[in-house]
């Protein structure tokens, strides 16, 4: 059962790299993944005042949030996947994180009040982006370091990862947060009965 869960992982992670790089021109549209991220597409069109299918992208993944709180980030986030397993190589235990104050609720409506102004404040932190530009440095033609740019984000969360197991996606990550925001939200709708609406992040040591 632990193969099986590793090797899913593993599949998520692989597709959304694969997708991320265009490994396969004929599915160069699959290079917008991204936009499944309610808080990018939505806040997106939102700051440029124009909607389009890409908006739409993120519906599912909200009205999921809405329905099951963090289920995406304990299942199939890729980011969070690569970012827990870069934590286990660190092997810190995660009471530190105690100490550090959650600052993603913050991030995730600094993006929303920013899109509702105008302005496309801190989009580039959503994971899923910060996952594709890493990989879509595959598709840079001319090596040069501002070609490093789009990937230097998952890059440094890596790094934070192996030396503080579980900071960005338990305090930091305005995706995460903007689910457990919904689901609360969902709960307070009663869209379901109230049990295991916001879940929790893919560090919690009970996954
Ligand atoms: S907290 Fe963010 S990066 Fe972590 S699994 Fe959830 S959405 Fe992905």
């Amino acid at each position: 059962m632990r193969a099986a869960r590793l090797m899913l992982r593993l599949l998520i992670v692989a597709v959304a790299a694969a997708a991320s790089a265009r490994i396969v021109d004929r599915l160069a549209p699959a290079a917008a993944w991204p936009a499944l991220s309610p808080l990018l597409s939505g806040c997106s069109a939102l700051a440029r005042r124009s909607a389009s299918w890409l908006a739409a992208a993120g519906l599912p993944l909200l009205v999921l949030a809405l329905l099951r709180g963090r289920w995406f980030c304990r299942r199939l986030c890729p980011t969070g996947i690569l970012l827990t397993g870069l934590g286990r190589l660190g092997r810190r235990p995660t009471g530190f994180l105690r100490r550090v104050p959650v600052l993603g609720p913050a991030l995730c409506l600094a993006m929303i009040g920013g899109a509702l102004a105008g302005l496309p404040l801190f989009l580039a932190l959503d994971p899923l982006s910060l996952f594709s530009g890493f990989f879509s440095l595959w598709r840079a033609e001319h090596w040069r370091w501002t070609a490093l740019l789009p990937g230097a984000g998952l890059i440094l969360l890596g790094i934070a990862s192996v030396i503080w197991p579980c900071l960005w996606c338990e305090r930091l990550c305005p995706l995460g947060a903007c689910q457990a925001l919904l689901g609360r939200a969902g709960r307070a709708l009663r869209v379901r009965p109230a049990a295991d609406q916001n879940g929790s992040a893919p560090c919690d040591p009970a996954s």
